[in-house]
């Protein structure tokens, strides 16, 4: 009788603690910190680049928002990513108003900044190590992508988070092993995606490109995602370079289903050598 009830109780101990363990999942909400203030320097990062992007404190609103979408970064494929993003990349997240540029002052030996017109949702810049979240991150308009089922946000999160990778890695996976696989090459003249078009491609990116200017961003995203499914990659834009097109194909290769009716065998076998990572 006593062993009965002994075994009863290790059993729901058991099945209590399997089920914690699915749900606990590597996310990216698990890696990543959300920082109120950022320190500008008389050298670097210099104060310009405070100026420009204007940090502010994160709302609990804003916080539960953005919390939400790095909770949803949790497919078991990314693991090995979110590991090196959390022990060599950047793992706070800023608040900030604007995007910036940044430019070499010779006369003052240091690197300047400027606000930038775009109206990028977030970014990750290099220079600073910083990830900013736009005012445009909860203003803009959203989009349902109709093959991936989310709205882009969600996507462009991941796309971000894999330029953090991508600097935590010194661009191992994005510049000869990425080429390869995408079909990058010389022409003779300039670097191209060989086997397309590459001319069409471009004049069809600057159609994209007018469609924003226009502020028709829906649109825009949509003409970018279908002329991009067809040529195999989830959009034109990620046909642009190298790095965007890393960010965009591993982005989409999580959260569109559809990707592998479009994404050539070559770039399958990529993904699986960057998610062995
Ligand atoms: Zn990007």
């Amino acid at each position: 009788m006593m062993i009965r009830v002994i075994i009863g109780i290790f059993a729901l101990l058991t099945s209590l603690s399997a089920g914690a363990a699915n749900s606990e999942a590597l996310s990216a909400l698990d890696i990543m910190t959300f920082a109120d203030s950022f320190q500008c320097q008389d050298k670097f990062p210099h104060h310009s680049f405070c100026e420009a992007v204007q940090f502010k404190p994160w709302t609990e609103q804003e916080k539960a928002i953005v919390g939400g979408y790095l909770a949803k970064i949790n497919d078991p494929r990314l693991e090995g990513i979110l590991k090196t993003i959390q022990k060599n990349g950047i793992t706070k997240i800023h608040r900030v108003s604007h995007s910036a540029r940044w430019y070499n002052n010779p006369q003052f030996r240091r690197v300047e900044f400027v606000r930038s017109a775009e109206k990028a949702f977030l970014w990750v810049n290099p220079v600073t190590n910083v990830i900013g979240v736009t005012d445009s991150f909860f203003t803009g308009t959203p989009f349902m992508d109709p093959y991936a089922k989310v709205d882009r946000k969600q996507i462009n999160i991941l796309h971000e988070l894999m330029h953090d990778f991508d600097i935590a890695t010194n661009h191992a996976f994005s510049l000869e092993v990425y080429e390869k696989a995408a079909g990058w090459g010389y022409n003779g003249k300039e670097a191209v995606i060989l086997g397309v078009d590459y001319n069409q491609v471009k004049v069809q990116f600057q159609e994209v490109m007018n469609l924003m200017k226009e502020k028709r961003v829906v649109e825009a995203y949509a003409l970018d995602r279908e002329l991009g499914r067809q040529y195999g990659f989830p959009t034109l834009y990620g046909m642009t370079n190298q790095f965007e097109g890393f960010a965009e194909v591993v982005a989409y290769a999580i959260f569109d289903p559809t990707a592998e009716q479009y994404y050539s065998e070559s770039l399958k076998q990529y993904l699986n050598l960057v998610f062995k990572n």
